[in-house]
């Protein structure tokens, strides 16, 4: 038994059992004979604390973990993925246009560029005022929290 969601994927969660030296097995296997206890985890890596009883209700507990514990903040920062998806295209026919017709790329770029640091201050602004730390938003852009922090500071007055 697995737990998956469309939003994140590369996360499949699933009930560990945990072997008698302690060790959360790498994965739901049916080989696993002896064990004690079930931990939620993930296929990336993530495991949860907390263990509960070797018995289907305890495998079934490590579902409600892995989603409010792992799943639910990931999706909640993930981007919608339709979103994800129009923009990779407009990546992509902007390059095919500044292949084809270089100056009708130039003016959509600046266009685009306009919009997105408009954007991008603003969501910067808002994550800071619902309390994201400066190490939270780097994250989300994949940068690092100094380089955050130094780029937006006098911006977003927070
Ligand atoms: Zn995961």
């Amino acid at each position: 038994m697995t737990f998956m969601s469309p939003d994140i994927p590369g996360h499949e969660g699933f009930a560990a059992p945990v072997l008698p030296n302690g060790e959360p097995a790498s994965s739901s296997s049916a080989f696993v004979k002896e064990f004690v206890g079930y931990q939620a985890a993930c296929s990336c890596g993530w495991a949860d604390q907390r263990r509960f009883p070797p018995t289907r209700e305890g495998a079934k507990e490590t579902e409600y973990r892995w989603w409010s514990r792992h799943a639910a903040p990931l999706i909640a920062a993930a981007p919608p993925s339709e979103l994800v998806v129009k923009s990779n295209l407009l990546y992509e026919r902007i390059a095919r246009l500044a292949a084809e017709r270089p100056l009708a790329a130039l003016t959509l770029l600046s266009q685009v560029e306009g919009w997105q640091r408009v954007l991008l201050d603003q969501a910067v602004a808002g994550a800071r005022e619902s309390g994201a730390s400066w190490a939270q938003v780097g994250e989300a852009m994949g940068i690092s929290k100094q380089s955050a922090h130094e780029r937006f500071r006098t911006r977003v007055n927070m």
